[in-house]
């Protein structure tokens, strides 16, 4: 949402107040709610389970349960966040095969029974904490490329051990109720899911052959880009096209993991530079280091675990010829280099970059490392669309109606924030971290 009222206009109101000297982020709410409606348009009959893993941001959270969406949890603390915000069990899968058994007794105490294998371990010991749980085996599908490929620590051989493990769960009369795979995080292949329903509907049968009668669950996983240029559209045909192909006349339900897709482009990170040094590098062509207050071991551990290349802009335009430069965090640590060369137009200390598409795999990871805060995130919502927003928090099961969203408001002062504060936001509800 550019113009008058857009996360960039909001950092500057902020920045422009003078008392702003540590790392933030804007979170738009808008972005999250165009995302879900996009993916339902684009993919009805998929359900999208939010991965928490991605970002357990409260505000990200709670708007994507207000809008209806599941969830899919990793771990006991993950299902306790969730369960806490009043969601209820049956829209929670644990979606980790190689689970604690402690985790498993508390999903099953609190009556999340939805969860993923692909270990004869963990049969036998989900048939020890949890006999009657939903059990929905994740097979390996790997896309091509990835920015994180997964099927190197998850997911069993469809072919060779997938059947094994479903005769084992029907030998152990365990309730298999699904298959699921995940592509890789970041999928660079749209083709990859047609692969994957397909060998799920093989499973499903060979299921079916073995008297596992319960199979009604097609859990495609996430892998789906989330950045503010990418687009649903080709891999959503892909997807529709398969399910309809394999799963077309069957009672079927199908859901998704997506986390970067829902995270990614919502969050606009702004880092201040506070030091710089120039390099004599011996041509005409000189190198600036920049130093900003948000490094490797905060937001940009992006950078180093996920894979993330990132690109810095410079909050206030400028007309002078971009030089080579570099940008460096905080800390004390050689390691903590966010962009190793980039152009920018010359900057001075006390001027902000901004950072786009940086809601995914950023914040979870983030530690204050040497000393340096973790960034705080200031939420940025059109008054309308919180209006209708704030009375679903804290949460019941309703859902949230799509139908009439607000769009973008015209001027500033429609820009209000949760705080209904109309003039320069200043966003709360803020997140710590
Ligand atoms: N589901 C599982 C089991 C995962 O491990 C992940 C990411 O690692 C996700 C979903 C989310 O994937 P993405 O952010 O690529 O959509």
């Amino acid at each position: 949402m550019e113009g008058d009222w857009s996360p960039l206009s909001v950092i500057r109101d902020i920045v422009d107040e003078g008392m702003q000297e540590d790392p933030f982020y804007v979170m738009d709410l808008g972005e999250v709610v165009e995302r879900y409606q996009n993916w339902k348009d684009l993919m009805p009959r998929v359900e999208p389970f939010y991965a928490v893993k991605c970002n357990d941001d409260k505000l990200l959270v709670r708007t994507l349960a207000s809008l209806g969406a599941g969830f899919d949890c990793a771990s006991k603390a993950e299902i306790q966040l969730v369960m806490d915000m009043g969601i209820k069990p049956e829209r929670i899968i644990f979606a980790n095969p190689a689970k604690m058994a402690s985790h498993i007794r508390y999903a099953t105490a609190r009556g999340v029974t939805t969860m993923t294998f692909d270990s004869e371990t963990e049969l036998h010991k989900i048939k020890q904490c949890s006999p009657d749980a939903q059990l929905v085996i994740r097979i390996r599908c790997d896309a091509a490329d990835a920015q994180c490929p997964l099927g190197i620590k998850f997911g069993c051989e469809p072919l060779t051990e997938a059947p094994r493990l479903l005769k084992l769960a029907a030998v152990l009369k365990l309730n298999v109720v699904g298959v699921s795979f995940h592509v890789g995080s970041g999928a660079g292949e749209s083709l990859v899911y047609a692969r994957g329903i397909k060998m799920a509907r093989v499973l499903f049968d060979l299921g079916e052959t073995l008297g596992l009668k319960d199979m009604r669950l097609l859990d495609i996983g996430g892998g789906f880009a989330g950045n503010s240029n990418s687009d649903l559209r080709e891999v959503s045909q892909v997807i529709n096209a398969a399910i309809e192909t394999n799963f077309g006349g069957r009672d079927v339900r199908v859901i998704a993991e997506p986390g970067r897709y829902f995270a990614a482009a919502a969050y606009t990170l702004a880092a201040m530079i506070h030091a710089s040094r120039e390099l004599s590098t011996g041509t005409d062509e000189g190198h600036t280091m920049y130093f900003i207050n948000d490094g490797v071991y905060g937001s940009f551990n992006c950078v180093l675990y996920d894979h993330q290349t990132v690109a810095a802009e410079p909050l206030e335009p400028s007309s002078t010829r971009p030089t080579t430069c570099s940008i460096w965090g905080p800390s004390c640590d050689g390691l903590d280099c966010v962009i190793g060369s980039c152009q920018l137009p010359p900057q001075h200390t006390g001027s902000w970059l901004v950072f786009r598409d940086m809601g995914a795999y950023t914040l979870p990871v983030a530690s204050p490392f040497n000393g340096f805060p973790v960034p705080r995130v200031r939420a940025l919502v059109d008054k309308r669309l919180w209006a209708v927003l704030k009375d679903m928090w804290p949460l019941n099961e309703a859902t949230f109606i799509l139908e009439g969203r607000p769009t973008g408001p015209q001027t500033p002062e429609d820009s209000l924030t949760p705080s209904e504060r109309s003039a320069t936001p200043s966003p709360t509800p803020d997140t710590h971290h």
